[in-house]
C-alpha cells in the first residue's frame, strides 16, 4: 500500500488523478490523506469524485472515502477492463481531467473502450478540449497511442452540461525524444462565444492576431443554451510539436485582457525555444514514464510538473532527470529513464 500526502508540492488534484491512474496500471493500492490541501476548497470536488468513481468502475476497485469534500481516500484496484463508460460530473468540473485519469489505464485494457463524460469542457485551471485535441493527442499518437477525443457540446462554468466522448484502443507506448520544435508551420486563433456578443470574439481575434501576425482565425458562435461562455485558443504548429494556449472570458474581464493573457503565454513559450510548454510538460510525464523513457525540452518546470514526477516515481520504476539547458532563455530538459538504467552503461 503506497501512502501519499496530498499536501505535498502542488497540493492539487493532479496528485490524486496520477495516483488513481498509476494504481490501476501498476495494480498497486494507495491511501492518500490531505487531498487537495493546497487548494482554497480542499478535498474531493465533483470532478475529483467523478474521477475516483470512474477509476473504481473501470478497475473494480475497493474504494473508501469517495464522498464530496473527503480529504482521505483508500483505493485498491482490480484488473482494468475495457467497456463503454458514462460519467456525469454534475457541475462544470472538467471532463478532460476525468478522461485523463482513466484513458491511460485503458491503454492497458483487454479491448477497445469508449468513455463519455458530461460537465465542463472549457475550464480555467484545466486542459480545454482544444488543448487535448491539438497538443496532447498528437504527441501520444507519435508514442503509439490510438485514441480520439470528440467535443459533442460545450460546457462552461457554472452551468456545465458539456459533453466529451473519447475512444481508446489497447496501445503499446514507445519513448518520445522531443528536443526541438522544428520549423514553424502555422498559427491559428479560435475564439468561441455562447450567449455572449460576437464582438467579444472579434476583439479577441483582432488583439491576438495583432500580436501573432501569421495567425489565421475562426470565430465560433454557439447556441445561447450552451452558454454563457467565452474561450479562446491560439494554436502554434511546428514541425515536431503543436502547442495550444487558452484563455477564458469571465464577468469583469475585458476581451482584450483575455486575449493579452493568451498572447503573453504564447510569447513566453516562443521566446524560450522549448519544444513543450508548461501545461503540456506536466501532462506528458505520465505517458513518458509508462513508455519507460523519453525526454523533451521545456520551460522552467512548474510545481505541477515537479509534484507529478514525485508521485509517478512512487508507482513506477522510473527516474526523472531535470536539467537547465540555457539560463538566459529559461530552457530546461526533462528526461525519464527506467530506474537502474542510468548506471547500466557504466558496468
Ligand atoms: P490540478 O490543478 O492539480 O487539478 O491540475 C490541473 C491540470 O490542468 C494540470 O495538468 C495543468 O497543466 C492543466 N491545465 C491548467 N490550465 C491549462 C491550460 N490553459 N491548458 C492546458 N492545460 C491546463
Amino acid at each position: 500500500m503506497i501512502e501519499l500526502d496530498g499536501a505535498e508540492g502542488e497540493g492539487g488534484g493532479q496528485v490524486l488523478r496520477t495516483a488513481l491512474t498509476l494504481a490501476m496500471i501498476a495494480q498497486v493500492p494507495f491511501r492518500m490523506h490531505n487531498i487537495r490541501a493546497g487548494r482554497a476548497k480542499p478535498g474531493l470536488l465533483r470532478q475529483h469524485l467523478t474521477a475516483v468513481q470512474a477509476a473504481t468502475e473501470i478497475s473494480a476497485a475497493d474504494t473508501i472515502g469517495a464522498q464530496v469534500s473527503s480529504r482521505e481516500l483508500s483505493f485498491s484496484p482490480g484488473p482494468v477492463r475495457a467497456g463503454d463508460f458514462r460519467y456525469a460530473i454534475g457541475t462544470a468540473g472538467s471532463c478532460t481531467l476525468v478522461l485523463q485519469t482513466v484513458l491511460p489505464a485503458l491503454w492497458f485494457a483487454n479491448g477497445s473502450s469508449r468513455v463519455l463524460v458530461t460537465g465542463g469542457t472549457h475550464n480555467p485551471a484545466a486542459p480545454p478540449v482544444d488543448f487535448v485535441q491539438g497538443a496532447w493527442l498528437p504527441l501520444l499518437a507519435r508514442m503509439g497511442v490510438t485514441m480520439t477525443v470528440e467535443l459533442l457540446r460545450c460546457g462552461f462554468y457554472p452551468a456545465g452540461g458539456g459533453e466529451v466522448c473519447a475512444t481508446v484502443q489497447p496501445s503499446v507506448l514507445r519513448p518520445l525524444q522531443l528536443e526541438t520544435r522544428g520549423e514553424f508551420a502555422a498559427a491559428h486563433m479560435m475564439a468561441l462565444v455562447a450567449g455572449v456578443p460576437r464582438h467579444v470574439a472579434e476583439r479577441e481575434v483582432q488583439r491576438v492576431c495583432g500580436a501573432f501576425t501569421a495567425a489565421t482565425s475562426t470565430i465560433r458562435e454557439l447556441p445561447q443554451r450552451e452558454g454563457p461562455g467565452n474561450a479562446v485558443a491560439l494554436t502554434l504548429a511546428y514541425e515536431h510539436v503543436t502547442e495550444v494556449f487558452c484563455g477564458f472570458g469571465e464577468r469583469g474581464r475585458s476581451a482584450e485582457g483575455v486575449a493579452d493573457g493568451v498572447a503573453r503565454d504564447a510569447r513566453a513559450y516562443v521566446e524560450s525555444g522549448a519544444a513543450v510548454g508548461s501545461h503540456l510538460a506536466d501532462q506528458m510525464l505520465l505517458p513518458m514514464a509508462l513508455a519507460g523513457g523519453g525526454s523533451f525540452t521545456t520551460m522552467q518546470p512548474t510545481s505541477h510538473s515537479l509534484t507529478n514526477m514525485s508521485v509517478i516515481e512512487q508507482f513506477l520504476p522510473v527516474k526523472f532527470v531535470v536539467k537547465q539547458v540555457e539560463g538566459a532563455r529559461g530552457l530546461w530538459q526533462v528526461g525519464v529513464t527506467e530506474r537502474g538504467a542510468e548506471s547500466k552503461g557504466d558496468a
